[in-house]
């Protein structure tokens, strides 16, 4: 598997909406407060393994892989949580106009970071930059560190129950399969709301066809 930085993944989307390619891109938006994994999930669930420090860089990476079968081109944007504010205005409309779906994490054992993730819920759910079904999952991270814990995990659970939200609780410390089962759970909203979105362009492609015939019928 190779990583790298990719800015171009927008083309790549846009090819796909025209059915040049047959693969199926997802741009995948990890958001949340510093510190509470982002980084480890994106490079646990790219390479498998936990290296323990990240260091403050943003990213978009490039995976291709196979699901279920199908090809899935994988964009991931590991963000960085500005440090100089603590408004839920550090998403970007860019990071959202470029998102299919969105992974929010916050630290079990960090009470703020769980606030960061309730506040941004609350922004993207408002924001016309995306629809007000956008797929999202939450993960309450680092499940390892129970002693620590500042969340219950009824709580996290509820929350994204509430705001029509996956929910996961992982360590992106002791296992791969936790991060493998976010990311698809992601992959499965977001084809469901591509479903929807075409669904709708659907009928109203029907109902423009059934105006006309009445239109022209009337006319007649
Ligand atoms: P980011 O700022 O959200 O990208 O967070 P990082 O991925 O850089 O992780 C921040 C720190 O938390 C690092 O020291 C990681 O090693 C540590 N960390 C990340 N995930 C876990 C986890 O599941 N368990 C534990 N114990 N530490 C973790
Ligand atoms: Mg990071």
């Amino acid at each position: 598997m190779v990583l790298h930085v990719k800015n171009n993944s927008n083309n790549l989307s846009r090819a796909m909406d025209h059915g040049i390619q047959q693969k199926l891109a997802a741009n995948i938006l990890l958001l949340g407060a510093e510190n509470v994994g982002k980084s480890a999930l994106t490079v646990r669930f790219l390479t498998r393994r936990f290296i323990g420090e990240y260091g403050d860089i943003e990213s978009i990476y490039s995976h291709n892989d196979k699901v279920d079968g199908q090809e899935i081109s994988f964009n991931i944007w590991d963000s960085l949580y500005p440090q100089s504010c603590f408004a839920p205005e550090s998403i970007t409309d860019k990071q959202l106009q470029w998102a299919d779906g969105v992974i929010l994490v916050y630290s079990i054992c960090d009470r703020a970071s769980f606030d960061v993730v309730r506040q941004q819920v609350q922004l993207i759910r408002r924001s016309r930059k995306m629809s007000v079904h956008a797929p999202i999952v939450i993960v309450g991270n680092k499940r390892d560190l129970q002693h620590q814990r500042e969340v219950p995990s009824e709580e996290g659970r509820l929350f994204a129950l509430s705001a029509d939200c996956g929910f996961f609780e992982i360590s992106a410390a002791e296992t791969y399969h936790g991060a493998l089962l976010v990311f698809h759970e992601l992959l499965e909203r977001i084809k469901e709301s591509r479903a929807i979105k075409k669904g709708l362009v659907g009928i109203k492609g029907i109902v423009r066809t059934v105006s006309a015939v009445f239109g022209k019928k009337r006319a007649e």
